[in-house]
């Protein structure tokens, strides 16, 4: 297994750069997806979030694009797709850190700019587009894309993408790229929701890569969740939690309008805090997000479509005001403490109808979530058990899921 940057057969100008960005050593998916992607190999990768993903294919794209210079200006030979514009920028920001040494452009294409000015880059050469799916499909049918040149498909983050329904986006675009040389797929869980067979279509033989088991990445998080009786006092013990407990926080929200109610009652009870949510300018959200990284506020509030994918700064506490949609949101999110090798907190705070998925979120990681209480905060209901439910109700509900699905997918 590879140590050192230096043992990876980099460009001298590379190194420098990745030097200058403060990183000592590959991250365990950077030491086994560099050379493989080097050596030709589709890559099919999974870690947690936070463990350098970005690196791990940046690096190899700067350095293909390097062992095999352009003759003439052109289109785009490295196509990176990813959820969201600042997954995006954030992509871009970190390919043009490290090819800083070199002559490559990057560019991003994302909703949320103006048509124009897109329209100016696109007639300069390019060498990596970073860009969402929705977006550049539109540059594609208007053609002001073209796919041809594409020698790498870079899939980040694909089971968000599946998650946020780009699959069927996803794919026109693999066909538009089918003169690829190789795919790179990163995602940070690849169970569930179809990645599979999305994979399976797109990727040729790809080298395996499962980095960092992520019940090793988990342990350093402490999980509890508090009960709370109804609004006001899950109001009250979030409160309690960060003024008295937590340094820094994200508090995750299932809607904006759910954000902007706790906004206000935080504000009312004097604890400042910063906040992004979807649909939110992108000066706005850097701004927000700025804030909070600079220490300016120590709240964070946060909904899941706008915190998709974004490099937020370490946290001592995630907290769950309303539980995710699902087991997989929910390693997401708490992804956000306990990053490089610091302790973190995970803390949901649940009413009666949060049991179920707090219980299908335990056995999803296989750990046990234990309940805390604040003192004089105690619930006065009592917990509701679902462990011990018919076996033949949960086929009912299995079956249930399955044909929603179904549904969902034929729209
Ligand atoms: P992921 O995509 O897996 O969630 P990122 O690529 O966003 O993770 O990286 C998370 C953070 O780790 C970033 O701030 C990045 O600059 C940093 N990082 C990446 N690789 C290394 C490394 N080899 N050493 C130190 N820090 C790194
Ligand atoms: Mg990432």
């Amino acid at each position: 297994m590879i140590k050192n940057f230096a043992d990876l057969d980099l460009d001298p100008n590379l190194l420098t750069a990745i030097e200058e960005m403060g990183f000592e050593r590959p991250t365990q998916v950077q030491a086994q997806a560099i050379p493989q992607a080097l050596e030709g190999r589709d890559i099919l990768a999974s870690a947690p979030t936070g463990t350098g993903k970005t690196a791990a294919f940046v690096i190899p794209a700067l350095q293909y694009l390097q062992d095999f210079p352009r003759r003439k200006p052109g289109p785009a030979r490295m196509l990176i797709l990813t959820p969201t514009r600042e997954l995006a920028m954030q992509i871009a920001d970190q390919a043009r850190a490290l090819a800083k040494n070199t002559k490559l452009n990057i560019f991003t294409i994302t909703g949320g700019v103006q048509y124009q000015e897109h329209a100016d880059i696109l007639a300069t050469t390019q060498d990596i587009v970073v860009a969402t799916p929705g977006r550049l499909m539109e540059y594609i049918k208007a053609e002001r894309f073209d796919c041809r040149a594409i020698e790498w498909l870079i899939l980040d983050e694909a089971d968000r993408m599946l998650d946020m329904g780009f699959g069927p986006t996803v794919d026109k675009l693999a066909t538009e790229c089918r003169w690829r040389k190789q795919t790179l797929l990163f995602s940070a869980t690849l169970e569930g929701r179809g990645v599979e067979g999305f994979t399976a279509d797109l990727l040729k033989n790809p080298a395996e890569i499962e980095a960092d088991p992520s019940r090793r990445e988990r342990k350093k998080i402490t999980q509890w969740y508090h009960r709370a009786d109804s609004a006001e006092h899950k109001l009250a013990l979030l409160k309690k939690i960060l003024t008295e407990q937590a340094e820094r926080s994200i508090v995750f929200l299932k809607t904006r309008e759910r954000l902007a109610e706790l906004r206000t009652e935080l504000e009312r009870a004097q604890i400042p805090c910063s906040w992004i949510q979807g649909e939110m300018p992108q000066d706005r959200r850097n701004n927000a997000i700025a804030r909070f990284r600079d220490g300016e506020v120590n709240v964070l509030l946060a909904t899941d479509v706008a915190s998709r994918g974004i490099d937020l700064p370490d946290v001592s506490h995630v907290i769950n005001y309303d539980m995710p949609r699902s087991a997989d949101v929910y390693i997401h999110r708490i992804g956000r403490t306990a990053r490089a090798g610091k302790k973190g907190n995970a803390v949901s705070i649940v009413e009666a109808h949060d049991h179920q998925m707090l219980d299908r979120v335990a056995r999803y990681i296989k750990e046990d979530i234990k309940e805390r209480f604040v003192k004089e905060m105690r619930p006065t209901h009592k917990k509701p058990i679902f462990k011990k439910k018919k076996k033949e109700d949960k086929k009912k509900t299995a079956v249930k899921a399955k044909s929603k699905k179904k549904t969902g997918k034929k729209k």
